[in-house]
């Protein structure tokens, strides 16, 4: 049993340490009590460094002494050192290690081994992507979602946009600045959205200097702190871009040429097939491109060009067997037309070699020469015609004389010839006039044509004198032709000079003869019938 002064003072101690709401009141009798009062400031320092201790609060000066106050006090310090350290940690110094505290001690220690550890991996993880990412050949860029500001970027995106990176990293650049179109990156975004990734989608985007480029972009929606963020993979294309269009443009080129061109231009495969051919086809020959595409190379070319062209291009092909270059074949074809009738042209055509040199086929130009045809064909009759009788001049009747006199020799084929002279062609041109001389020369040329055979050749030998070539004709029968041409002339009646005679002497091969002594007897024949009186035939025995 204790007394009741005992029982205040514990009451007063119990509420003291276990409540810590009441403040009791110091039991009066003890009021005086120094030792009491001074055991009182003790317990209530506690009370009080341990409520604040409780709450956290280190900075707390803790006053008194005693071997509890002390501990208190220690704690706290090393509470402190513990705070202090995390703080250092947390910083990412890992150097920091708390030498005793008991259990805690080690278990912070080895928390803090623990962390350096998975920091360690975590920065390495994070190199190892860094390098990843900057070792894509491609401009590899992140890019947020919302705002398209740029997140990151690798060394290929700062070579193909030429942004520096001290100027990406000052003033950051959004991906729309890398849209030339805005449309097009909105099309992009709606796509990426639905499907969550974009594959190979050509943009423009502008460069460092406002250059347009074309970019290839593949793109792929990932989270980043659960942000919505697009890490993206440009391929810049935009020099394939220009080769492509250089190169479609030479093609259009090309094709425009050969679409627009007179000649008709055409390629061939090695199995003889067009695989191309110009539309211009179609005026040349009346047939369309299609029409020409189906037919065969005998509905191409007319039979002897046919032989004349594959001559040519088995030599051109021979010599690339040989491996030796095409050898560029050119020559004159006649080709049959869609109305029947035929067109001569002339073709060029040479090799069409693969990028690695190999033959694959041929090229062809053809072009309509019918015109220059005729003009050549002008030019030939122009230079064996004499220009005021239009029948064949002196060239024309030496050349058929030679023909005439080789083939009797060779193929005993006899030829006669005639040779006449207006009589007293003087006097019709002292009479009438020149002019009506000359109306006499062309007048006796139709009527000397007319009664000869077509094959006969009527030539002006010079002046008023005439040869005539008579083919397959010996010389009796050269003597009736030039008897009935005699007669003809005689009773012909001439504009304004009326009747005309000739004189004729006549001549035929003789194999102990030669073409001028063929000529000079009918010469001399002639002079014999000019002795005889005129107006008659003559031939020498
Ligand atoms: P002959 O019966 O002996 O032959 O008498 P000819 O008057 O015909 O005499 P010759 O053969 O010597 O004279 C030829 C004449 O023909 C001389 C020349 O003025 C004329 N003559 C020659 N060429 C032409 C021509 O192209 N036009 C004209 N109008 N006269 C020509
Ligand atoms: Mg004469
Ligand atoms: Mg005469």
């Amino acid at each position: 049993m204790i007394s009741k002064d005992a029982r205040s003072l514990l009451d007063y101690l119990k509420a003291l340490l276990n409540d810590v709401r009441i403040k009791p009141d110091i039991p009066t009798d003890m009021i005086d009590d120094e030792d009491f009062l001074c055991l009182d400031k003790t317990i209530k320092s506690v009370r009080e460094a341990a409520l604040e201790l409780g709450k956290g609060n280190l900075s707390y000066s803790i006053e008194g002494k005693g071997y509890v106050l002390g501990s208190l006090k220690a704690l706290q310090s090393s509470l402190r050192n513990l705070t202090w350290k995390t703080k250092a940690i947390a910083a990412g110094d890992f150097s920091q290690s708390v030498h005793f505290l008991g259990d805690f001690s080690d278990s912070f220690n080895s928390m803090t081994k623990q962390l350096a550890v998975s920091i360690q991996e975590i920065k390495e993880a994070q190199e190892h992507f860094e390098m990843v990412f900057n070792t894509i050949p491609d401009a590899t860029i992140i890019t947020n979602f919302e705002d398209g500001s740029l997140v990151a970027y690798n060394q290929a995106f700062i070579e193909t946009t030429k942004f520096s990176v001290a100027e990406l990293n000052q003033n950051p650049v959004t991906i729309i600045d890398l849209y030339l179109n805005i449309e097009e990156r909105k099309m992009l975004l709606e796509k990426l959205k639905k499907d969550g990734y974009i594959e190979n989608a050509e943009i423009s985007f502008l460069g460092r200097s406002g250059e347009i480029l074309t970019g290839l972009i593949s793109s792929r929606l990932i989270f980043m702190k659960e942000v919505p963020h697009i890490l993206s993979v440009i391929r810049d294309i935009t020099e394939l871009k220009e080769i492509e269009k250089k190169l479609q443009k030479s093609e259009e080129l090309h094709r425009l040429l050969a679409d627009n061109a007179a000649d008709v231009i055409w390629t061939m495969n090695l199995d003889g097939k067009f695989s191309y051919i110009s539309p211009s086809v179609k005026k040349l020959r009346g047939f369309s491109v299609e029409e020409v595409l189906a037919q065969s190379q005998e509905e191409v070319l007319c039979p002897g060009s046919l032989i004349h062209l594959q001559q040519g291009l088995e030599r051109a092909i021979h010599s690339v067997q040989n491996n030796q270059p095409f050898q560029v074949f050119r020559g004159e074809l006649e080709q049959p037309c869609k109305d029947g009738s035929t067109v001569w042209t002339e073709a060029t055509v040479s090799g069409i070699y693969s990028e690695d040199g190999r033959f694959i086929g041929m090229l062809g130009v053809t072009r309509d020469i019918s015109e220059r045809k005729i003009m050549e064909e002008e030019i030939l009759r122009l230079s064996i015609t004499d220009k005021l009788t239009q029948s064949y001049n002196r060239l024309k009747l030496d050349e058929t004389l030679e023909q005439q006199f080789e083939r009797a020799k060779t193929e005993a084929i006899p030829f006669s010839i005639i040779i006449l002279d207006i009589d007293h062609f003087k006097l019709v041109n002292d009479t009438y006039g020149h002019q009506v001389g000359d109306r006499v020369l062309i007048e006796l040329v139709a009527a000397l044509t007319e009664n000869v055979r077509s094959d006969d050749i009527v030539g002006r030998w010079g002046g008023e004198e005439f040869l005539i070539i008579l083919p397959e004709t010996n010389l009796s029968d050269g003597l009736h032709v030039a008897e009935k041409l005699r007669d003809v002339v005689e009773t012909y009646r001439f504009t304004t000079a009326g009747q005309v005679t000739i004189s004729l002497g006549v001549s035929a091969y003789r194999d102990d003869l030669t073409p001028e002594s063929i000529v000079s007897r009918a010469d001399a024949a002639l002079y014999q019938a000019k002795e005889n009186g005129r107006n008659r035939v003559e031939f020498l025995e």
